[in-house]
């Protein structure tokens, strides 16, 4: 099975990206922690993706096309995905669709997480004072907002058109929310 969760930034698609692969029991891949852990350690990828990041830009399709064919073609995903954080633009989607149909699979589900905007700003400010991650300060959340709703919503419309969108509430309880998904992705 090939889950995406979709949502804002803040809206909780890592936390609950994690335990819903593990009930599915497939591997969950985040191309933003596979990025920080690419900056982290300094690599070709790290550097051309850093400065992006930071701004609260997305780092270019021509540099993570690559990045999301190895993951698609990787052993670990033969089986399926809970892809966190990509596909992210219509570009992106369309060579997922490319990729995973040349073997014979397509993106099942998209979970797509709803959380208003004023608690992903709270959440996303909180988050900032206990992890420090660099992309957490105030320019980088609006920008981040706003390239979602620029870039990364038109997902929607386009996973819309293959009948594959369930739209879960993210706001309240995180085990709710979790039950909320294992119903909407089942
Ligand atoms: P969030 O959704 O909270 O912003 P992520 O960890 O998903 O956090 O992404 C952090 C940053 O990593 C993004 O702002 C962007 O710069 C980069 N990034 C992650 N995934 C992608 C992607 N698929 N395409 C382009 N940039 C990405």
């Amino acid at each position: 099975m090939f889950v995406l969760i979709l949502g804002a930034p803040g809206s909780g698609k890592g936390t609950q990206g994690t335990i819903l692969a593990g009930h599915l029991g497939i591997p969950q891949v985040s191309t933003g922690d596979l990025l920080r852990a690419a900056v982290k350690a300094g690599t070709p990828l790290g550097k051309k993706a850093k400065g992006y990041m930071d701004q609260g830009l997305l780092v270019p399709d021509s540099v993570i096309l690559g990045l999301i064919n190895e993951i698609l073609d990787s052993e670990q995903a033969r089986g399926g995905l809970l892809m966190d954080g990509f596909p992210r633009t219509v570009a992106q989607a369309m060579a997922v669709d490319r990729i995973l149909s040349a073997k014979g699979h397509r993106v099942d589900r998209v979970a797509m997480l709803d959380v208003d905007e004023q608690e992903l700003a709270q959440r996303l400010l909180g988050r900032a004072a206990k992890e420090g991650r660099s992309d957490d300060n105030p320019q980088s959340i609006q920008q981040r907002l706003r390239v979602y709703h620029q870039l990364t919503a038109p997902l929607i419309a386009y996973y819309e058109s293959q009948g594959v969108v369930r739209r879960v509430a993210g706001m309240g309880d995180i085990n709710a929310i979790q039950q909320r998904l294992r119903i909407a992705v089942a």
